[in-house]
């Protein structure tokens, strides 16, 4: 409706209130013929000034309430593009489907996402926008929107007409024999949760390889020591067999030697494997201050390892409850590493102490190796029980890693003394039986 429209309709109305617009017509000529005829007998207010008073009255009362109309309707129009701009330029797209699957209306958003102009894209249908693999999905669908009246939410790739393949989420809803669709844009949600999948899978990965590292190192370390033992054994049983009088009572110990040393490798390689894998390994009550003792010996005489020792071990010390092979091995391994340092530190008399006690309320038993060799250098002790890390030029890198495992798994605690002075002193905890 123009405004001129309006202006005329008002003016009718505002004359004889809720009058038909027929009469606005009757109205003008009324008030014509009483300004150029005025009755005689009319009454003194129904005279010319009087009713050209009234109608100037009427004519202003008219203009302002055109003004008024005039000013609502700029409020309406106001409004309308306001909303016909929150439609437009929503971050989603809506568009609006007949029951043909055609488009009736769209925003300016869902036509980007299409790649197309909006002009162009009404009375278009939407399915040849669905990618060929979708094609069924989408049918079944708007068939539920449309027959069931179901409100449905569902995933869709499209093919805008210009551009590439774009992700979108579809919230479709029932409205009498339309469908609205409002369309999000969710490329970007998918190309991240891809990223983030395969990032994921990389590190999958690389957290096995890193184990397959780990695990194979751990072997390693098992075999190095019985092995350096067996060839060491062998290159003397050749040495006494090739002798002009061969001793063959030495000969015999050599290759006894060479044989403990392969049971012990294997045993290792038995007992790592056992660890690594879930499985529950078996536990014992025995006397540590023994033990301690029979590994001390065992260093000497199987490994011929040379070092002082100073045993201070506490009287009626209770049984320990854990598994012995694995204590044997921790044991074996702080005392080797003390005397690998001392020797290559080149300490004229390797001594190491060793130290049993009660850790008083805490239930366990306290041992504590230490050794007079360089010690641990201050920006290594952060990294001592990482695997792989080694100062030696032959070393792996895995003995400590292996061996706070071992305690761990057993109850108990093994860690390094922070303190800086003469030697490395290490610390362990096991617990009683009782
Ligand atoms: P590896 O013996 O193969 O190097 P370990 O894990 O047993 O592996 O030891 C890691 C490092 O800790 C050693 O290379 C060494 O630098 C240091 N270390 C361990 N024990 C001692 C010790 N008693 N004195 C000095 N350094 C030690």
């Amino acid at each position: 409706m123009h405004q001129g429209e309006i202006l005329t309709e008002q003016k009718g109305k505002s004359r004889l209130g809720a009058a038909p617009q027929a009469t606005r017509g009757s109205l003008r000529q009324e008030a014509a013929e009483k300004l150029a005829n005025p009755s005689p007998a009319s009454a003194p207010g129904n005279s010319t000034p009087e009713l050209l008073h009234e109608l100037q009255v009427q004519q202003i009362e008219l203009e302002m309430q055109n003004e008024e109309l005039r000013s609502a309707h700029t409020a309406i129009e106001k409004s309308r593009d306001r909303y016909a701009d929150l439609y437009d330029f929503a971050p989603v797209g809506y568009i609006t489907l007949s029951a043909h699957g055609t488009i009736n209306e769209i925003n300016l958003t869902a036509a980007a996402l299409l790649g197309m102009e909006r002009g162009k894209l009404i009375q278009r249908r939407f399915a040849p926008f669905v990618v060929p693999e979708n094609t069924d999905l989408w049918h079944q669908h708007f068939m539920r929107t449309k027959h069931k009246r179901e409100k449905l939410s569902f995933e869709l790739a499209l093919k805008p007409d210009v551009g590439p393949v774009l992700h979108a989420q579809l919230d479709c809803l029932p409205a009498d024999d339309l469908v609205h669709i409002v369309l999000i844009d969710i490329t970007e949600r998918k190309r991240m949760e891809k990223e983030i999948l395969e990032r994921r899978n990389e590190m999958a990965e690389l957290h096995t390889l890193h184990v397959a590292a780990q695990t194979a190192a751990a072997i390693a370390h098992e075999l190095n020591q019985p092995l350096l033992a067996i060839a060491s054994y062998s290159k003397a049983a050749l040495m006494l067999m090739k002798a002009e009088t061969p001793d063959f009572g030495k000969i015999a110990k050599a290759i006894e030697g060479c044989e403990r040393q392969s049971h012990r490798a294997g045993q290792s390689i038995r007992d790592l494997l056992q660890l690594l894998s879930t499985e529950e390994f078996p536990t014992e009550e025995f006397d540590l201050n023994q033990e301690i003792t029979d590994v001390l010996e065992t260093a000497r005489l199987e490994h011929e390892l040379q070092f002082d020792s100073l045993l201070r071990l506490e009287n009626d010390l209770p049984p320990i409850l854990a598994n012995r092979a694995h204590v044997q091995k921790v044991l074996f391994n702080l005392l080797r590493n003390g005397i690998e340092a001392m020797q290559d530190a080149g300490v004229p008399l390797p001594a190491i102490t060793v130290t049993v006690c009660t850790k008083a309320n805490a239930g366990v038993a306290l041992v504590t190796i230490q050794d007079n060799g360089p010690g641990i250098m201050q920006e290594h002790a952060h990294r001592l029980f990482e695997p792989f890390f080694t100062t030696k030029a032959k070393g792996i890198g895995m003995g400590l890693a292996i061996s706070r495992m071992l305690i761990e798994e057993n109850g108990g605690q093994l860690w390094m003394d922070e303190q800086q002075g003469c030697g490395a002193t290490f610390h362990l905890t096991l617990p009683f039986a009782s």
